[in-house]
């Protein structure tokens, strides 16, 4: 087995990692660090890169390129079973025949502890997974929760420093997942275990995750608390991925002071700009704005104003969305609490306000024009 490194202060540091199948690039380039007792979240579209990523920190695939370390120590040359991890899948992989009290003492058998000990720490786990009156049940008399606590038992016996977790609700009836995703993070927070969860489904990982990891083509957009991913989207991909943001594409008209004027096929807008980074006038950008920040009332301080009618209206419990068309037939998005605001009506014109500070600039993507 591995020898911890007690001082460490990362549980897991991924250093410039590529992995490729053939000629495909399935991860590239790829650094992250986690702290110890994190929970993070890789989040994004179908073949991205969050399984391959995975597998690689679990030694399952062989990257080209990069280094992995797991609780202070490089474990590039070491198989998985010498890593200090644990694994959970999506359908739990449960060993049919099995009762739960063996499959939950399982990874210590292989591990070849004394009986006495296995015994113990069986009773023990089952007890921190309030199991224990299933111990001699077979997984098929177990609900989908049920049969989730067993495998999250049967990972975290061992104790490993980092759980890594591959769409572990996704075959969840939709109605268990938020209690067990309350479980889940109960779990973790109370044994301080290092998560690595990869998922598609944004409401999950905001939920969940200390620090969001966006992945799109193999390589990481953005990473950072849900906060910050949701209200201040580094790219136009993570701004067009989270759910309720409004993108436009413009040039840049000018430069003045700590914003930039931005012609768009809407109108001109004033978006912050960091005085540093500031891109040269007649340069391409993107920008975006919160559907929720956006106002159908707006004061002095909403300097940016769009006209637009409503084409629909959605109703999201506490939330009404709206589906409104610019004079120039481009949609946007408004949401607003049903209790503040007047509402909207199919059909009527309204006039839509932001205050400067409240847009953000994307980067460009790497090689695009300045
Ligand atoms: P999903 O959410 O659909 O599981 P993902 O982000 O986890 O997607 P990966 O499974 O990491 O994506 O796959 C990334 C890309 O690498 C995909 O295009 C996939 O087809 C490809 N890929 C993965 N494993 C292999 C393999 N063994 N051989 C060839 N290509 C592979």
């Amino acid at each position: 087995m591995t020898t911890p490194v007690e001082s460490h202060r990362y549980d897991l540091e991924l250093k410039g990692i590529t992995k490729r199948f053939d000629d495909f690039v399935a991860v590239k380039n790829l650094s992250l660090s986690v702290e110890r007792g994190q929970f993070v979240c890789l989040l994004g579209p179908s073949g991205c890169g969050k399984t391959t990523t995975l597998r690689v920190i679990a030694g399952l695939e062989e990257p080209e390129q990069g280094e992995v370390w797991i609780g202070g120590v490089r474990v590039d040359d070491m198989p998985p079973w010498e890593r200090d991890f644990a694994m959970m899948f999506q359908d739990f992989a449960l060993f049919p025949h099995m009762t739960v009290r063996k499959q939950i003492g399982f990874g210590l058998e292989m591990m070849k502890r004394p009986k006495a000990e296995i015994q113990r720490r069986v009773d023990e786990t089952l007890a921190t997974f309030e199991i224990s009156e299933m111990g001699d049940r077979k997984p098929d008399t177990l609900s989908g929760g049920e049969k989730q606590r067993v495998a999250l038992a049967r990972a975290l016996i061992t104790q490993p420093g980092i759980l890594l977790l591959d769409e572990p609700i996704g075959s969840l009836d939709f109605s268990l997942r938020e209690s067990v995703m309350l479980e889940l993070k109960d779990v973790q927070r109370r044994l301080g275990i290092t998560f690595i969860w990869v998922t598609h489904d944004q409401n999950e990982a905001f939920s969940l995750g200390d620090t969001v990891v966006v992945m799109n083509h193999a390589q990481i957009e953005q990473s950072g608390p849900p906060e910050t991913i949701a209200e201040r989207p580094r790219t136009r991909f993570v701004a067009d991925f989270i759910q309720g943001n409004n993108v436009f594409e413009g040039t840049v008209a000018a430069i003045e002071g700590g914003h930039a004027r931005i012609q768009t096929a809407s109108g001109i807008f004033a978006v912050p700009v960091d005085p540093s980074q500031a891109p040269a006038p007649g340069a391409a950008v993107t920008f975006s704005i919160r559907a929720d920040i956006l106002t159908s009332q707006p004061t002095d301080g909403h300097v940016n104003r769009l006209t637009a009618t409503c084409r629909a209206v959605e109703y999201l419990g506490a939330i009404r969305r709206y589906d409104l068309v610019l004079e120039d037939g481009r949609s946007v998005k408004l949401e607003q609490f049903r209790s503040t605001g007047t509402r909207i009506n199919e059909g009527e014109k309204v006039t839509l306000g932001w205050r400067v500070e409240d847009g953000v600039l994307h980067t460009p993507p790497a090689g695009a024009p300045a």
